[in-house]
């Protein structure tokens, strides 16, 4: 291993490389990781300096507090390569912002911009060769944050690790979904965390998932806690709704995810004088939709697939299929966002960095 400290960032470099044991044209989302990752503790209010090392295992304590009282969050992004092998970021900003977003609200500390960006880029450079030069190929970066610090005592910790790993991802494909609108559980509630990528969130939705699993559904579509009568996310997604020419989307709130794909979806569709409603949809306003013939399509939106097309849900066990599109918005959007994330369109927003 050779150390090599520059005055921000200690950097660990790996000896040997593991990218030649993978194998890039099956990799399953998530379950690779590249050869190193990036570490930075926060001790009793200083965060020291971060260290980038080969990927490994750690120590921790058993009574830290991420085992007991949840307090855990996490981000979402990607890097692509364009046809100069330059890798790029897409609106890393948003998820730095979201982050410490996360971080406020489960009593964490926030993590220093330079931290969170030069750390992520420096770990990038060493690692770019996993990201592959092909379009739907991408590096999926996954920061995160756990308290570190011990004692079964709920209240926050003074010690905190973030770190950050890298996994190579190939385009995205989930097969057909069908999804079940909540009528009794939900992710999130008003005052609660479901604006956080809070790792509670996710736990919570497992039991429920699973149950719609057994039904023959691949996701939820959930729906507002209070009355289950408005449309919200759609699983670990946001949710578009096209009814007629126009797209619907619900506003984020404190129980919606300020998703980055969604919010650059609507910029593009707007771009491109497709109607956007920002509103919330109501249950029975979908099922009209579908019955009367307008329902046009429905896709949820987010880093790892840009747009999950669903083929057709469940309300009040009644299932209803939605009409086949042979150009659908949701792909379209899909290849315009896919076209400026990989350099293959002018980024007239100036997103990609
Ligand atoms: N909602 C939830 C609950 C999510 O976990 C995600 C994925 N991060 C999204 C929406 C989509 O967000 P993004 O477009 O930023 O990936």
């Amino acid at each position: 291993m050779s150390n090599n400290a520059n005055d921000n960032i200690i950097i660990k470099k790996s000896e040997t490389s593991k990218i030649d044991s993978v194998d890039f044209e099956n990799l399953s989302f998530g379950n690779v990781f590249t050869d190193h990752m990036l570490i930075c503790d926060y001790k009793q209010g200083i965060w020291e300096k971060p260290v980038i090392q080969p990927y490994e295992p750690f120590l921790i304590d058993p009574s830290a507090k991420v085992f007991h009282y949840g307090q855990a969050i996490f981000e979402g992004m990607k890097a692509y390569k364009d046809g100069n092998d330059d890798v790029w970021l897409f609106r890393p900003d948003q998820n730095y912002e979201r982050f410490n977003k996360s971080a406020k609200r489960l009593a964490m500390p926030e993590v220093p911009e330079a931290v969170f960006m030069e750390g992520m880029k420096k770990l990038i450079e060493l690692d770019k060769q996993w990201v592959k030069n092909e379009v739907g190929s991408s590096l999926y970066i996954r920061p995160f944050m756990i308290a570190t610090g011990p004692g079964v005592v709920a209240a926050p910790a003074q010690f905190y690790r973030f770190m950050i790993i890298l996994s190579p991802a190939k385009a995205y494909y989930s097969g057909e979904v069908k999804v079940i609108v909540a009528e009794h559980y939900s992710r999130a509630a008003n005052g609660g965390i479901g604006a956080a990528k809070a790792a509670g969130n996710y736990s919570a939705q497992f039991y429920p998932t699973k149950l719609a699993n057994e039904m023959g559904y691949q996701q939820i579509i959930w729906t507002d806690d209070a009355t289950h009568t408005r449309l919200e996310e759609a699983g670990t997604m946001n949710v578009f709704f096209r009814i007629n020419d126009t797209l619907y989307t619900a506003p984020t709130s404190e129980r919606i995810l300020d998703g980055v794909t969604r919010k650059s979806l609507i910029a593009i569709a707007e771009r491109e004088n497709i109607k956007v409603d920002v509103r919330p949809i109501l249950v029975e306003e979908l099922i009209a939709a579908a019955e009367n013939g307008t329902l046009q399509e429905i896709f949820g939106s987010g880093t790892a697939a840009v747009v999950n097309p669903i083929v057709g849900f469940s309300y009040k066990e009644k299932y209803y299929e939605l009409p086949k599109q042979e150009n659908s918005l949701a792909l379209q959007l899909k290849a315009m966002l896919n076209n400026i994330q990989y350099k293959l369109a002018e980024d007239t927003f100036g997103w990609t960095v």
